[in-house]
């Protein structure tokens, strides 16, 4: 007989437990089950949470950003400036509001947009700048905002991996959500700190936006539903706009309110983890680990590492997973994918004059390099330290 092979080690793993299932029970069980009491509680929680001014509900951070993008006024034939080395959803919301996307390269360091190459890559048709804090390391705001203020462009902020990610502000540690730009937006899918399944939020110091949202994220529906339930009167609702469904359940946010209780918790275990991770793979040469900038505090939501640029990556992906490591690629292009194939983008440089060739852009040499380089490596709150090491082994000896 042979030992069974220990199990794979997954890339990541939500932190769910007994008080998720107990709250999505009592939201079931009151009746009330789409965008009610629990909702709102959410929202207020959050709000602190992050302190935020205002926090809105939504169904997923992609919903989030078609309405911060068309809040800030982005309209079709419109540009946003932002960064292709994301998740796709940054770039498909700005294309959802039939705008169109120009990318600007990252920084190697920190994977996030180069403040530098902002300059390039405004026109007279650029209406705000969708600057995403990747992998919840918290872009350079400060230096995006001092491009953007004097020129009049609102700043959007992708923070959909950065729930609890902290950012150096007037020497005060803020957390990223406050917002510093002018509205920032949140995911919630498993694959990120704090989940409900899917869902998202919206925070802005804005009353009036905030007001917005509400009314679009529910059919453009000037009467909530909480407000005609508890009257006394019968209340005829308007419908003042053409809006979108993109409520959040309440069944959902049951269960984010007991995730928000774990942040703290789920930060400082990952914060421990990415030390270790620190620990086991220094000294491996020609392998760069992951830093913080003096004025950014990460929330660790992934564990990333730029290999060798000798090495395959791939080839180093699939040996990791024949012996039980499971990891991803570093974040994907946008430009690079079959969907913008045909799809208007451009880049700092416009595209047609910096000669890019069907996924290949000079302008974001970074990004591909990043793309092609950087690995994901398992990181998750139930993750044993033991585990850790038999991963930082595993690559270790790969690439000796
Ligand atoms: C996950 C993610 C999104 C999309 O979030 P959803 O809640 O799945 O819509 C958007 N931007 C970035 C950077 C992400 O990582």
């Amino acid at each position: 007989m042979t030992a069974r092979p220990p199990a794979t080690i997954p890339v990541a793993r939500p932190w769910i437990g007994q008080p998720e299932a107990d709250a999505v029970s009592r939201a079931v069980l009151s009746g009330w089950v789409t965008q009610g009491p629990e909702v709102a509680a959410f929202e207020r929680e959050f709000a602190e949470a992050v302190g935020a001014p205002h926090a809105c509900a939504v169904s997923n951070c992609t919903t989030a950003l078609h309405l911060a993008l068309l809040a800030v006024g982005v309209e079709p034939g419109d540009e946003v400036i932002t960064a292709s080395h994301s998740f796709i959803a940054t770039a498909n919301a700005i294309r959802h509001c039939g705008a169109v996307p120009v990318f600007v390269d990252i920084e190697r360091a920190t994977y996030n947009l180069d403040p530098t190459k902002l300059a390039g890559a405004v026109s007279p048709r650029t209406k705000a700048i969708l600057a995403v804090h990747q992998i919840g390391l918290p872009c350079d705001l400060r230096a995006i905002l001092e491009f953007a203020r004097p020129r009049g462009l609102p700043v959007v902020e992708d923070a959909a991996c950065a729930i609890g990610s902290e950012i150096l502000w007037e020497g005060k540690w803020e957390k990223i959500g406050r917002p510093h730009g002018d509205i920032a937006c949140f995911s919630f899918h498993p694959r990120k700190l704090v989940t409900t399944g899917d869902g998202g939020m919206i925070t802005t110091a804005s009353a009036a936006w905030d007001k917005k949202f509400r009314l679009w994220r529910q059919h453009g529906m000037n009467v909530p539903d909480t407000v005609r339930h508890g009257s006394k009167q019968v209340v005829f609702e308007d419908y003042v706009e053409v809006g979108y469904n993109y409520r959040l359940t309440d069944v959902q946010a049951a269960m984010g309110r007991e995730q928000l209780k774990r942040l703290p918790a789920m930060i400082e275990r990952r914060r421990a983890q990415s030390a270790h991770y620190h620990q086991l793979l220094a000294g491996i040469p020609g392998l760069d680990l992951p830093r913080e900038p003096s004025w950014a505090r990460a929330n660790w939501q992934s564990y990333c590492v730029r290999l060798p640029g000798r090495v395959k990556q791939r080839a180093v992906m699939q040996a990791m997973l024949d012996a039980g490591v499971s990891t991803r690629r570093g974040v994907m292009c946008t430009h690079r994918e079959p969907a913008y194939r045909d799809t208007p983008w451009a880049c700092g440089g416009g595209r047609a004059a910096c000669g890019c060739a069907p996924g290949v852009c000079r302008q974001l040499a970074e990004s591909e390099r990043a793309q092609d380089e950087a690995i994901i490596l398992p990181l998750f709150h139930d993750m044993a330290g033991s585990d850790q090491e038999r991963v930082a082994a595993l690559l270790r000896a790969l690439l000796a």
